[in-house]
């Protein structure tokens, strides 16, 4: 059963195999689209591939710190979906035991965090960009966090990689909108993935206005929007998905 928001649609979700990416590529086939479901491990791309609507789905390995790595991918996956509508930059590490307090961030953590979530979000931003621009349209969707704009005590590398990469979707935004291609960063509050299951376990933000954690769903909906013809006029957006928790 599709909804047909994203019917025709090629889309390519890097981290699709868990947590939102994978809500994601699951949404997002439900709309219509053929996906390409981009992730560490090839075997959990193609367990999530199985899972989903539809046809024509692709599953790649992808480590998106390796630039020729991400570029092979994504001269595979618009070789294999016939173009690229649409990239979610799904893929991103968070090590809340290592990244704080600053004294004790190693710089193995530091390096290890700007490398997967600011440098691989280029890479794959970059290949996007390389494949969108001869067909003179695309989107492209950034994951930050709202830590990009609170920054959060004890995720010094992470706050970091997130704001670089909320700047850097504007920037790109702005370089590429003549190009007919679109970028837009959301940036989700606490969501329940594998990614926070066991941090929540224990601790859960006391100041949700909506009175609920975020579910990966929240996010993909917003992600297939951005992807979508309906979101024609949006770019360089910043779209807070977090539940009111950054205005509380
Ligand atoms: P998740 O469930 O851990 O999913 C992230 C996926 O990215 C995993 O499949 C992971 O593979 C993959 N990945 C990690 N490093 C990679 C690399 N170098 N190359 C390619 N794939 C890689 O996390 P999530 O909660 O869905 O998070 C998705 C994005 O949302 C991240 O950027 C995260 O920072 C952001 N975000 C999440 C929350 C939240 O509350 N969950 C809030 C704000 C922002 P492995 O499992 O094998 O490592």
């Amino acid at each position: 059963m599709t909804n047909g928001l994203l019917e025709g649609k090629r889309i390519v979700v890097t981290g699709g195999a868990s947590g939102i990416g994978r809500s994601v590529a699951q949404v997002c086939a439900s709309a219509g689209a053929r996906v390409a479901v981009a992730d560490l491990d090839r075997g959990l791309a193609a367990a999530a591939i199985a899972e989903l609507p539809g046809s024509g789905h692709v599953a790649v390995a992808l480590d998106v710190t390796d630039p020729a790595v991400v570029d092979t991918a994504f001269a595979t996956c618009a070789a294999e979906l016939g173009g690229i509508d649409g990239v979610v930059n799904c893929a991103g590490i968070w090590k809340p035991r290592e990244d704080g307090p600053i004294t004790r961030v190693t710089d193995e953590t530091w390096d290890k965090i700007i490398a997967v979530n600011l440098t691989g979000t280029f890479n794959v931003c970059r290949a996007a960009v390389r494949v969108m621009e001869p067909q003179g349209a695309g989107s492209i969707v950034t994951v930050a966090s709202v830590v990009a704009i609170t920054g959060w005590e004890k995720l010094n590398a992470y706050s970091a990689s997130k704001g670089g990469v909320l700047s850097f979707s504007r920037a790109l935004a702005i370089e590429c909108g003549t190009k007919g291609i679109r970028v837009n960063c959301i940036c989700p509050g606490v969501i329940e993935t594998p990614m926070t299951e066991k941090v929540l376990a224990y601790s859960q933000p006391t100041v949700l206005p909506i009175g609920r954690l975020g579910r990966p769903e929240d996010i993909a909906r917003t992600a297939a929007f951005l992807c979508s013809d309906w979101a024609g006029f949006t770019t360089a957006s910043t779209v807070v998905v977090d539940g009111g928790f950054s205005a509380a």
